[in-house]
């Protein structure tokens, strides 16, 4: 574990420069996440939670992330300084003890991380490939519960949880609120990042939880025989909120609500849209450390560059001409992969090239590995690679995105930015963010289809291989896709506005 260094990490003058024109009064801010980037990360949630801490800070506002001390945030290339004290946590009729580590993440934002070794020194965050931790309620049921031991010592006026591990913290603070008097004043948000997973464990885990057996109760914390985190703190959230216009309004319906429509149809008036943003300090061909040349709206030149880059990197043949339809992508059911294995020969048949980065579920890993195995135009690597994500979408031509439900998505929004055009399903965050191509759409910067089926999927690629031929139209849909602007400020924004109104109610 590195040790800080003073004035390691300072932040960056854009952020500054928002802060001046921000000069509003600053809340006292606690994020609660089971990742963030730079130092923990499986997907979206961790970008997301760090964009918006930055955003926020910008914004003028001081926040602190709470998140475990796994052992790739331990690995992390960030200082870590440990807090004298430790904490003790409540578990299952006992009192566990954890440490607490603090990384200075920019200026006025830091983050406090959990020290727990027997629940968070693990390889991964969740689980294997091949499932879930098994005594993952144990881990997120101490997690909630510390977090909340951390914060004490000063609480904060606004909690902001982010899915389902943290979402126990919400209704601790209301269900047992004797236990945390500190917090009476303060307020709480959920943001829902994906539905899909809502942390649903099985009766026995009720004990550790420490709640009268009155919150087992289907208008609480019970879900059909069994203990849903997420409910938890749905049921008891001053304000829950999503990461797109669309998805509130989807998951109130059974095709999307994960049977917790319901409950989401009764808390509607306290249910929010705010669009995700994009971090573009991270996500800009301009100024990205991962790709072999640099290029803006002005001169792709460089674009191209970076296509032989990929195509080199990844054993594919050198050629400029031939369409290169890359993808990143948990390996995961949501993320349409069943749907992309059915339609992969008959994809790997046109004249293309494919290349795909991801990593996920052990039989989707293996299906992907032997289709290229197979077949000279597909390259599948199987890992989490962030400078390899960032060659994908600078180098291909088109990004392929065919999630059977987005959230939000940023894959579609980084992609854009470096005018690499999205092939799309239709659904959530992605019908939101892509302008679709389509007759007289001047604007479009992307393809979208509806059905959740092969047709569907191919009609968007081959709509997109017919506009690869036209190339004014190819690189008009570029720069309106480059054009596109989707910073954290505007959805920074979004959430001061919640915090201040729940502030004042
Ligand atoms: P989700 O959070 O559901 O996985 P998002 O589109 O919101 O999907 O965010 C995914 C983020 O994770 C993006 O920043 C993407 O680049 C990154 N990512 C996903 N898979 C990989 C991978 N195999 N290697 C590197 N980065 C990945």
């Amino acid at each position: 574990m590195k040790q800080a260094k003073p004035g390691a990490n300072a932040q960056k003058s854009p952020i500054r420069k928002a802060r001046a024109r921000h000069p509003e009064a600053s809340c006292s801010i606690a994020m609660v996440s089971c990742e963030v980037v730079p130092l923990a990360k499986t997907g979206g949630l961790a970008d997301a939670v760090y964009a918006l801490s930055r955003a926020l800070e910008g914004l003028g506002q001081r926040l602190t992330v709470v998140l475990p001390a796994h052992r790739s945030a331990k690995h992390a290339n960030v200082p870590l300084e440990r807090i004298g004290t430790r904490v003790h946590v409540p578990l299952g009729g006992r009192r566990l003890e954890a440490g607490v580590w603090k990384a200075q993440l920019s200026a006025h934002v830091r983050a406090l991380l959990i020290e727990a070794d027997a629940y968070f020194d693990r390889d991964d965050l969740y689980g294997t490939p091949e499932g879930d931790y098994p005594d993952n309620a144990e881990r997120f049921a101490f997690f909630s519960r510390a977090a909340l031991e951390v914060l004490r010592h000063e609480p904060p006026q606004i909690l902001h949880a982010h899915d389902w591990h943290p979402a126990l913290s919400l209704a601790f603070l209301k269900a047992d609120a004797e236990s945390y008097p500190e917090f009476s004043q303060t307020k709480t948000v959920l943001t829902i990042h994906n539905l899909g997973y809502q942390g649903v464990f099985t009766e026995n885990c009720w004990p550790l939880l420490g709640l009268g057996q009155k919150w087992y109760h289907p208008e609480f914390l019970e879900f059909h025989g069994r203990v849903n985190f997420l409910k938890g703190g749905l049921m008891f959230a001053d304000k829950i909120t999503t990461v797109s216009k669309s998805y509130p309004k989807e998951i109130q319906t059974p095709e999307y609500g994960f049977g917790l429509e319901g409950v989401l149809q009764n808390r509607a008036s306290n249910l929010e849209g705010i669009l995700n943003g994009a971090d573009y300090e991270v996500w800009d061909p301009v100024n990205d450390r991962y790709i072999k040349a640099s290029y803006g709206i002005e001169d792709l030149s460089g674009k191209l560059a970076c296509k032989a880059d990929l195509q080199e990197t990844l054993g594919l043949p050198q050629a400029p001409d031939i369409p290169l339809v890359g993808m990143v992508s948990r390996l995961a059911e949501q993320k349409g992969i069943g749907l992309l294995l059915e339609t992969l020969e008959a994809l790997a048949k046109r004249a293309l090239q494919v290349a795909i980065v991801g990593k996920g579920e052990a039989s989707y890993e293996q299906a992907l590995s032997a289709f290229q195995a197979a077949h000279d135009n597909v390259k599948v690597c199987i890992a989490f690679d962030e400078a390899l994500a960032h060659k994908v979408l600078a180098g291909a031509d088109f990004v392929l995105i065919p999630s059977r439900y987005e959230p939000c998505g940023l894959v579609q929004m980084h992609a854009m930015r470096y005018g690499t055009l999205p092939i799309a399903r239709a659904t959530g965050g992605l019908k939101d963010t892509i302008v679709p191509h389509g007759p007289g759409s001047k604007k479009a910067a992307g393809f979208l289809f509806e059905g959740y089926d092969v047709p569907s999927l191919l009609g968007a690629v081959d709509a997109a291989l017919a506009v690869y031929k036209r190339k004014a139209t190819r690189r008009a849909m570029a720069k309106n896709a480059m054009k596109a602007d989707f910073s954290w400020q505007k959805t920074a924004e979004g959430y001061l506005e919640i915090y201040k109104s729940l502030l004042i109610a």
